[in-house]
């Protein structure tokens, strides 16, 4: 049997709300829905969520729900008959007293005032992920002066960045701090907050969402030229953090997409380096918004990642609005199999040389050293109630299975999204230590084909009814 290590966050919309469509998602290989809060209403959101957990119940698997925060996304607002066309080289009025539904080709609208004071004569501002561009020539008390540089069909609402980044707009609105509290009703297991800058932001997210009495792990979007300046930056953010998205819609426009495959490397390494877990997102399958199969440069494209190790590889209009949602998944699945069979090295340097902060963490990386060199060890399991200890274990890279024993639903969910960590429901609080192995053995053998003479390594803590931490670690020959 062959596991897929790899796992898929797939953004729910409009394509994805029924029963039987999101049964079908989860049944493709879905590992963790993501809901974004930019689109749709609170209800939508909540009768969304309650699907989710319904099928994932039903089929007995484990699905993470990650809310996506909309953050402040600097947007134009809206235009007299929906769209209009810019042609290159015509002047075109950002302004902040313009009426909010009276744009037309000549000026519109914009909800960030900021913009004026931000913003200076030479600046490019990209929108609508950069498909159209202006130059600005001149600031006017609370209007923006342009001149077309790339025109094209313009539409209401669309997002606005500055080449170069550094538009100063906070990370989390009023509407987040709302939506955080949404988040926390429907037990979001990650959110992700949008334009992040600073750890502190990460910080801040966090203690909103605690107030709310969320559990959530905290996921910062690097999507912002700030963000990766420097190693100092990026390195700051990524410690604050739980988990990282290489955001590279809005990245992409803000650092130029030449760069992005780079960084995307980039923030790859550093995240794991650091013990967080990385999703790798944005246009990865976009032609199957319409079309049943991926074109070669997007299997080459999610595969990339693959082999840069992402934790795990993102949809988003494809399985939120597109015609083949289900397809997405499904071709994306075969993909990230067909890549974990060329690893780019077997040998992991990770760690090599450093100290080890934790006892947990100690037993963790020696587990995935025998497991990496003891070439019998045909799966890891990890009696664990955060799942920190399968968390550090999945930083190595390997090809052996860690299966994560938890009887927490929290947990279950949370690690859904690791590369190469396998949920399971086990109970050991009531179980007499001494049965313990067995027990353990006989669990994993309903989710795993083992002959006698393969070899198992389970790690546990003294006491698994208490968080005492992982302090002993065992090899188990199946007979
Ligand atoms: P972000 O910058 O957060 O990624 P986005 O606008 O790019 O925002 P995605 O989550 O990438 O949004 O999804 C792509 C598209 O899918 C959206 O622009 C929207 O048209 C559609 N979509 C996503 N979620 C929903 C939803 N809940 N309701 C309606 N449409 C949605
Ligand atoms: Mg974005
Ligand atoms: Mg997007």
């Amino acid at each position: 049997m062959n596991l897929r290590r790899t796992k898929i966050v797939a953004t729910l919309g409009p394509a994805t709300q029924t029963h039987e469509q999101i049964e079908k998602m989860i049944l493709a290989g879905m590992n963790v829905a993501r809901l974004n809060f930019s689109h749709g209403n609170h209800h939508e959101h909540r009768q969304r969520a309650q699907t989710i957990r319904a099928m994932a119940r039903k089929l007995q698997k484990h699905i993470a729900i990650m809310v996506d925060l909309q953050g402040p996304k600097i947007r134009i607002a809206q235009f007299i008959n929906g769209q209009v066309t810019l042609q290159a080289g015509q002047p075109f009025v950002l302004s902040n007293t313009h009426p909010h539904n009276a744009g037309t080709a000549h000026i519109v609208g914009i909800d960030y005032p900021a913009l004026v004071t931000d913003c200076q004569p030479g600046d490019e501002l990209l929108l609508d992920d950069g498909r159209v561009v202006l130059e600005i020539t001149g600031i006017e008390g609370q209007e923006v002066h342009t001149l077309v540089v790339t025109g094209g069909s313009l539409s209401n609402n669309k997002g606005i960045n500055r080449k170069g980044g550094g538009l100063s707009a906070p990370s989390l609105t009023a509407k987040d701090e709302e939506d955080i509290k949404l988040a926390a009703d429907i037990q979001a297991d990650y959110i992700a907050v949008s334009f992040p800058r600073y750890g502190s932001d990460i910080e801040h997210a966090r203690q909103l969402a605690r107030q709310a009495g969320s559990h959530a792990w905290i996921v910062a979007k690097i999507e912002r030229a700030e963000a990766v300046i420097d190693d100092q930056a990026l390195d700051a953010l990524i410690t604050a953090s739980d988990a990282v998205m290489v955001a590279r819609g809005d990245l992409g426009v803000e650092v130029g997409d030449a760069e992005l495959a780079g960084i995307q490397k980039k923030i790859i390494l550093h995240a794991r380096t650091l013990n967080k877990v990385v999703i790798t997102a944005t246009q990865m399958m976009e032609s199957m918004i319409t079309n049943p199969i991926p074109t070669r440069a997007e299997v080459s494209d999610v595969a990339n990642a693959v082999l840069d190790y992402t934790d795990a590889v993102m949809l988003s209009a494809e399985s939120a609005s597109g015609n083949f949602p289900v397809e997405a998944v499904m071709a994306m699945s075969r993909i990230c199999m067909g890549a974990e069979k060329h690893p780019t090295s077997n040998k992991s340097g990770h760690r090599l040389g450093q100290v080890f902060p934790r006892c947990d963490e100690t037993i963790a990386l020696s587990a995935m050293y025998a497991a990496n060199h003891f070439p019998g060890v045909k799966a890891i399991v990890s009696l664990s109630e955060s799942g920190h200890t399968p968390l550090i274990m999945s930083r190595i890279r390997s090809g052996i299975p860690i299966y994560c024993f938890t009887r927490h639903k929290e947990t279950q969910n949370r690690v859904a999204l690791f590369r190469g960590v396998y949920p399971v429901n086990f109970d050991s609080s009531h179980l007499d230590p001494a049965m313990l192995m067995q027990a353990a053995l006989d669990e994993l053998k309903k989710h795993q084909t083992l002959n006698s003479g393969d070899w198992i390594i389970v790690t546990n803590g003294d006491n698994n009814a208490s968080q005492s931490g992982t302090n002993g670690m065992k090899l188990i020959c199946v007979d």
